[in-house]
């Protein structure tokens, strides 16, 4: 874990233990399941009660209020609660070459920002994924001067002749050809092997995953999500909240690559 200030280097289970026992000082209780599904008690329902504005049914009222949200558990449990925040984060789809999954964040990696300095100055590979990867090329190329930009499933006539150029003034060398597999010897990534049998020494592999944020369940509950070339992200103001009232999103459930 890199780029967090006072956390630099610690394992990340350490630092999501550390946030266990900070958050259970607040008596918040954490449980370990899946939600399937959340439905609201909608706002319409609620207001016919206030018309019948007794004591008593006040108090009902209120007791309701505490209770909007209803998340259903995969073990069968349902955990009821008045505001809702959704922290589903994204799943990373890598793409499917043997060896990517097994060493990705270790020495296949994808954010200069949170690694280029720890490999700075090794091999670089390059692995693309869409014609976009050129941007991810020429952004390690300032992390180290041996850079290799490997195409993959791009074909060469796919970029355009200004890219090519970057990526030649940026010293970046660029390999047509499928990859078959990375080559892993002991606990590293020693070259890249294309499926020709070619294989190019490298150190250290960069790629970038699709990016899958995980909406589903604000979708059911009915809030307007936006079309990104990443996939669906929901609409929401400054302070994180979205279109359902009593609902916010944060983290990577919230910011899409365009507006982190
Ligand atoms: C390999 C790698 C290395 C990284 N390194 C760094 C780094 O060094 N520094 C840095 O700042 N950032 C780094 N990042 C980015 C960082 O991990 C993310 O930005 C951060 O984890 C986002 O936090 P989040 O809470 O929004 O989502 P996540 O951390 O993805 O958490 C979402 C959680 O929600 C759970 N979840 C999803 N759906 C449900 C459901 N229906 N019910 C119950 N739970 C559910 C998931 O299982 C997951 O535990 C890295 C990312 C990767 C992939």
């Amino acid at each position: 874990m890199r780029g967090y200030l006072s956390r630099d280097g610690m394992p990340p289970a350490e630092f999501l233990e550390i946030g266990r026992k900070e958050i259970a000082r607040y008596g918040v209780e954490l449980v370990r399941d899946t939600a399937v599904d959340i439905t609201r008690e909608t706002r319409d329902t609620r207001e016919t009660r206030e018309t019948r504005d007794t004591r008593e049914t006040r108090e009902t009222r209120d007791t309701r209020e505490t209770r909007d949200f209803t998340v259903m558990l995969a073990s069968g449990r349902t955990v009821q609660g008045r505001r809702l925040v959704v922290a589903t984060g994204l799943k990373d789809v890598l793409p499917d070459v043997p060896g990517v999954a097994e060493r990705f964040g270790k020495d296949v990696l994808h954010c200069p920002y949170c690694h280029g300095w720890e490999v700075r100055d090794r091999a670089f590979g390059v692995l693309a994924t869409t014609p976009l990867s050129v941007h991810q090329a020429l952004m390690v190329s300032q992390w180290s001067k041996d850079v290799t930009f490997f195409l993959h499933t791009v074909e060469q006539d796919e970029l355009p002749d200004d890219d090519l150029c970057r990526l030649a003034a940026a010293g970046v060398d660029v390999v047509p050809g499928e990859v078959d597999g990375l080559v892993v010897a002991g606990d590293r990534v020693t070259a890249v092997r294309l499926k020709d049998g070619t294989t190019f020494a490298r150190e250290v592999v960069f790629t970038t995953p699709g990016a899958v944020p995980q909406t589903d369940l604000l979708a059911r509950l009915g809030a307007e999500l936006y079309q990104t070339p990443f996939g669906s992200y929901p609409v929401v103001d400054s302070t994180g909240r979205t279109t359902v009232p009593g609902v916010w999103a944060v983290g990577n459930a919230w910011a899409s690559p365009s507006r982190s």
